[in-house]
């Protein structure tokens, strides 16, 4: 007969198929020891530049239960973003996952629903949900949780389907049935070393943020640093180089998540398009999606200083 322990588990990966969730695994929620020291000194060298809440939480971001009363499980869940169509070769790129409808709405939503049923199967549960959120360390309790690795790029990788994939995670005070990691499996491979167009993965494993054109261009607040002029390889918002290199995203296969659609023809947006871009018209276009963290001022001061290429601005 079932414990208890291996029905609630089974019933949460069940649940995580039927959302639509690609990959589900389960970790014992604990003091993340391994990662003190490594976050510790990420965040002495600065690499966080400005992302001020980076420092913030510390304790529990290497906690989870200083997060959620009694935790004691980790559930980790990965969607796949990978789209089905490219952008116009010679336009200002957006990254990937930025193509359809802001992923935190509608993971967000997902988690929610996961958690009601959970309610209503198990009973009164202590849980929280979480998507790209600055206290939890997706990517260590994915590869935890057997997931995947965390490549010399730093993302997520699985062996079946690359990294391109959102994390979320449900914090919940139920003990359950744990997975366990996976080796590494980068091997000699430098790919995403090598490609980065900034140079920002400083050594495998790190990457130094307040040098990556993510946050270049969205994290930052003040102006590009003219260091990386002619560096941006035509990215207006994010960036995905480190990942289209990896030869694990050769198994990259297209979302089925209708709201991650390109509805906007933005990925037909040739050159001129962008650049004449209105605020009228950005409020539109990116009404539901993640581009409007820049704003419009933000996207615009991006386009510029790709456009601009080696002139000082
Ligand atoms: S996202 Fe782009 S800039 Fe950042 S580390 Fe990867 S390749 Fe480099
Ligand atoms: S490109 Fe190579 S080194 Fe980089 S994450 Fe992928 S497999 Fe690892």
């Amino acid at each position: 007969m079932n414990s208890l322990k291996q029905t609630y588990t089974q019933f949460i990966k069940k649940e995580a198929k039927r959302l639509n969730f690609d990959y589900c695994g389960i970790s014992k929620a604990e003091f993340l020891e391994d990662e003190a020291p490594r976050l510790e000194k990420w965040l002495n060298a600065n690499k966080h530049g400005q992302m001020q809440y980076m420092e913030n939480y510390f304790d529990k971001r290497l906690n989870p239960t200083l997060l959620v009363d009694g935790a004691k499980s980790v559930i980790s869940l990965l969607y796949n973003y990978y789209p089905s169509q490219n952008q116009n070769l010679n336009a200002p790129k957006i990254s990937k996952y930025a193509y359809g409808n802001d992923y935190h709405e509608v993971i967000k939503n997902k988690l929610h629903e996961f958690l009601f049923s959970l309610q209503q199967k198990i009973g009164n549960i202590n849980g929280k949900a979480f998507v790209d959120s600055a206290p939890v360390m997706d990517k260590v309790w994915a590869s935890k949780s057997g997931l995947g690795w965390v490549g010399k790029n730093s993302n997520l990788i699985t062996t079946k389907n690359g990294s391109f994939f959102f994390i979320a995670e449900l914090i919940i005070d139920v003990e359950l049935e744990y997975d366990s990691a996976i080796t590494d499996y980068c091997g000699t491979c430098s790919r995403c070393i090598d490609a980065c167009p900034t140079e920002a993965i400083s050594e495998p494993y790190v990457v130094d943020g307040s040098k990556c054109i993510s946050y270049l261009t969205i994290e930052l607040k003040d102006e590009i640093p003219n260091s990386f002029k002619g560096k941006m390889d035509n990215w207006a918002f994010g960036c995905d180089v480190c990942q289209d290199v990896c030869p694990w995203n050769r198994f990259s296969t297209p979302n089925t998540e209708p709201l991650f659609a390109n509805t906007n023809n933005l990925l037909n947006f040739t050159e001129v398009e962008w650049n004449e871009l209105t605020e009228e018209t950005f409020n539109v276009i990116f009404k539901n999606s993640a581009v409007k963290r820049t704003k419009y001022k933000g996207l615009k001061r991006n386009l510029k200083f790709i456009s601009t290429k080696n002139e000082a601005v």
